[in-house]
């Protein structure tokens, strides 16, 4: 065998086979094309470290951005029966159950309830994993019964919206829960508790024009789009064309639907300030467990 022979291979992929970054080690920020390290971003809440563009987090992420530490999840096994039996291009319960599979979930949001900088709070969080995080009668019926929760032991709520509005495969049954869930909003506010709403991108539909809209602080993640119908509907119905930064938050604070544009890494001290604004208590930590030391045996001499 010859000494410097050596099998040839070619240096370039073969065609057809793109060279690929291996995915969830870097990722490049969308609007500002710096490359991230995935767990810097994951530190920095999904936010860019660069040009602060903030990234869709999952439910489970945003949940953590919120609690202190541990929390209670309610309702988790809540599931759609499918009552109309619909189907479009594939049949509503395949959808609902590659989406289940996908998130882990049983429907798009979570409830929970824990202490956001120390104060009791009923957290529900919208996921857009699901369904385009479409609200449908298990989501409806998991939000009013944070409400309820929520009146029942007098503490504020925080609902994080996320959602490509009502569930169509639900039909009617799905708009209801608008109604249901902001009669169960008027209970809260006539019990005198607090409601913050928090809009993140994207909040849309029948979530923006029931309860998304209803907070006594309705606040927002930057550039998210929040609106009823899309651009493109509005642009094509009223035949003109729409301004810069039309949907986004900063426009509609400019316009006064939104309170204020909160930075993702500062939205929890926000709402634990406004909390205790509004009149929310925050519980006292919980004395740390004194050291059980064991005697020690007396020494015989
Ligand atoms: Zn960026």
């Amino acid at each position: 065998m010859a000494w410097f022979k050596k099998a040839r291979k070619p240096i370039a992929p073969a065609k057809g086979k793109a060279s690929r970054v291996p995915e969830g080690l870097w990722v490049k920020c969308p609007e500002c094309s710096q490359i991230i390290y995935n767990k810097d971003l994951a530190t920095n809440l999904s936010v860019c470290p660069k040009c602060a563009h903030h990234f869709r987090i999952t439910s489970a992420e945003r949940i953590k951005t919120l609690f202190d530490g541990e929390w209670v999840e309610h309702d988790a096994n809540l599931t759609s029966t499918d009552p109309l039996n619909f189907t479009d291009t594939k049949p509503y319960k395949a959808r609902l159950e590659a989406s289940m599979a996908a998130t882990g979930m049983k429907d798009a949001v979570v409830v929970g309830s824990g202490t956001i900088d120390g104060i009791p709070t009923v957290v529900a969080v919208m996921e857009y994993g699901f369904i385009g995080g479409s609200m449908g009668v298990v989501v409806g019926e998991k939000i009013a019964r944070a409400i309820e929760r929520a009146i029942e032991q007098r503490s504020p709520v925080v609902i994080v919206c996320c959602s490509g509005g009502a569930r169509m495969m639900e039909g009617a049954l799905s708009l209801m829960q608008m109604a249901k869930i902001c009669g169960t909003l008027a209970r809260l506010d006539r019990a005198r508790l607090p409601y913050i709403s928090v809009l993140t991108d994207p909040t849309t539909g029948g979530v923006t024009a029931s309860f998304a809209m209803l907070g006594d602080l309705n606040i927002a993640e930057p550039k998210a789009l929040i609106g009823f119908a899309g651009p493109r509907v509005i642009e094509q119905t009223i035949r003109q064309k729409l301004p810069e930064g039309f949907q986004r938050s900063e426009f509609l604070l400019e316009k006064g639907m939104l309170d204020q544009v909160v930075d993702r890494r500062e939205m929890k001290a926000l709402i634990s300030t406004a909390l205790r604004f509004m009149g929310a208590k925050a519980v006292p930590a919980a004395p740390p467990q004194p050291f059980a030391v064991a005697a020690e045996p007396a020494v015989q001499p």
